[in-house]
């Protein structure tokens, strides 16, 4: 298993990607066996009518789930200001992510539609709650289609923050991004990992295989850690 795709929905890619499903998909996942590793989260766009009780119940899922080995990070979660239930909602939902997160030590995975401001909120909000030594794990955003100044704005909030492109990104956003802070991925797109990544790699003008062992490493740094079997 080559780990090189930081964020999937495509069961058929579990040998190179994390897997991202929502607790009733990753527990099916498991139970019926898929060979990979996966991330585990309740969506913004799920909070959009969802009663109190039902988050509460798939979260806590979410939060089984995330204790099992074969589980490395924790989300998609996040802020989506054009689709899902009220903001406060989202951030109530992405904040009981976090504490997962930490509890569990494994890497969160936000999904950002035009919150980057409230984001960043969080994050500086996250800073003073958990305090900086209590908030270790890596936030990972995915799909990161933004500018250069929302790049390096995450990317200068914290140590452990990256940004994850897919096949669609901001070019001169991407040639901004610190080498030992940027992922790949293919999220739900029919596209390969090695299509995107050689498209990343292009538009930074690097060559692909050191680029791809640059995101395995940074992948490993993020605390994406396949378990020993
Ligand atoms: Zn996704």
């Amino acid at each position: 298993m080559d780990l090189t795709d930081a964020h999937c929905h495509v069961a058929e890619r579990a040998a190179t990607a994390v897997l991202s499903g929502t607790p009733e998909e990753v527990g099916r996942w498991i139970d019926t066996g898929v060979d990979g590793v996966f991330s585990v989260g309740v969506h913004p766009w799920e909070t959009a009518g969802a009663s109190c009780d039902d988050l509460q119940r798939r979260v806590a899922e979410v939060a089984r789930l995330a204790g099992l080995p074969q589980v490395v990070a924790v989300g998609e979660t996040g802020l989506d200001a054009l689709r899902g239930g009220d903001m406060q909602i989202q951030e109530r939902v992405l904040c009981e992510h976090v504490r997962i997160s930490e509890r569990v030590g494994k890497p969160l995975v936000l999904h950002v539609v035009r919150s980057s401001h409230r984001i960043m909120a969080s994050c500086r909000g996250m800073e003073r709650e958990f305090k900086p030594a209590q908030l270790r794990q890596a936030w990972i955003w995915h799909g990161f289609r933004g500018g250069e100044e929302e790049a390096r704005q995450f990317v200068r909030l914290r140590s452990r923050n990256y940004i994850s492109l897919g096949y669609r990104f901001n070019a001169v956003a991407a040639r901004s991004i610190p080498a030992d802070r940027l992922l790949v991925e293919t999220d739900d797109s029919a596209v390969t990992i090695n299509e995107v990544a050689l498209r990343v790699a292009e538009a930074r003008g690097e060559n692909v295989e050191a680029f791809m062992a640059q995101v395995r490493r940074n992948l490993h740094d993020a605390g994406i850690v396949r378990p020993c079997r």
